[in-house]
């Protein structure tokens, strides 16, 4: 497994040195690694053709498969309503810690028309520890009522239908559509934010724009992948304030190595601590010799 993946690094290694240039090779056991801002796309005079984009994109998307091959939704649902519900309750809150509280709350609210009909003290008390519980519970009894008065109980399946729906917006309806009802979308939350900026794909803030702009740039059908392998690379690599520059298997493909965060390797390693690290630090060129 490891020699397959030393393998592939080689070609990945090949395949994204086209633009950059090689300044160091620190260890026998560390990467190679591109000079920090020697990216074509780091130049700020540099005009990146729409075209050019479009296929810098793609490439990425496509290194990013091979390092999430498995990338999915963190959150644990097995229907439609649950996915909804649980993703209204991961704003400013873990999947893990959303995780550890749906279990009851499935149990206790299994349909549209028990949320309607909750307790607000009740529901309140089970979502206490994702925060902003007082709000939250307000969205999950306002989408129930909606959904099993307008939707016949059905979680609707379109994105007009979601967004209209309470504590429902753009970034949680494509959840859903992607993950429950196979639609394909792009879910802009903060990591893939932040990661198509420092990609420089975007330099929009607003997540309704950075959307559409990605929506130019990537194929439908990879619309919903995408958005995953994005949001696991931000999760375990491309860390909000310490992102793994010197550790990274996009190094050679990303405008914002060594500027966001450290390239050196043995530093940035540290910052991996993800259950598929060896992979990952495998991929990025580590204990090739
Ligand atoms: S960790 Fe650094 S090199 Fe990797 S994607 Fe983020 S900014 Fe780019």
């Amino acid at each position: 497994m490891f020699s397959a993946i030393c393998s592939l690094h080689s070609h990945l290694t090949t395949f994204n040195r086209t633009h950059t240039t090689v300044v160091a090779m620190p260890k026998t056991s560390a990467p190679r690694l591109p000079k920090p801002g020697s990216h074509r796309a780091a130049d700020p005079s540099h005009v990146e053709t729409p075209l050019a984009l479009k296929r810098r994109a793609r490439k990425l998307n496509r290194t990013l498969a091979l390092g999430y091959p498995d990338a999915h939704a963190e959150l644990d649902f097995s229907t439609p309503l649950e996915l909804l519900v649980a993703t209204v309750l991961s704003a400013q809150c873990t999947d893990v810690r959303v995780n550890s509280v749906t279990p009851v709350l499935f149990s206790l609210y299994p349909t549209a028309a028990d949320y309607a009909a909750a307790d607000p003290e009740e529901l309140a008390e089970v979502i206490r520890p994702t925060g902003f519980y007082q709000a939250k519970t307000r969205s999950l009894i306002g989408l129930g009522t909606a959904i099993a008065e307008k939707h016949g109980g059905e979680v609707p399946r379109t994105l007009e239908e979601l967004v209209a729906l309470p504590g429902v917006g753009r970034k949680t309806a494509n959840v859903v559509l992607g993950n429950a009802f196979g639609v394909p979308g792009i879910t802009v939350d903060t990591h893939l934010g932040r990661l198509v900026r420092r990609w420089k794909l975007t330099d929009q803030e607003d997540p309704v724009k950075v959307e559409r702009e990605l929506m130019e740039l990537i194929e439908p059908k990879e619309w919903t992948m995408f958005s995953h392998r994005a949001i696991f690379h931000g999760r375990r690599v491309c860390h909000s304030r310490k992102p793994a520059c010197g550790a990274c298997f996009l190094a050679w493909q990303c405008p914002s190595f060594g500027l966001a965060g450290t390239p050196d390797p043995e530093e940035a390693m540290t910052r991996i601590t993800s259950p598929d690290r060896e992979h990952l630090l495998a991929l990025a060129g580590f204990g090739e010799d």
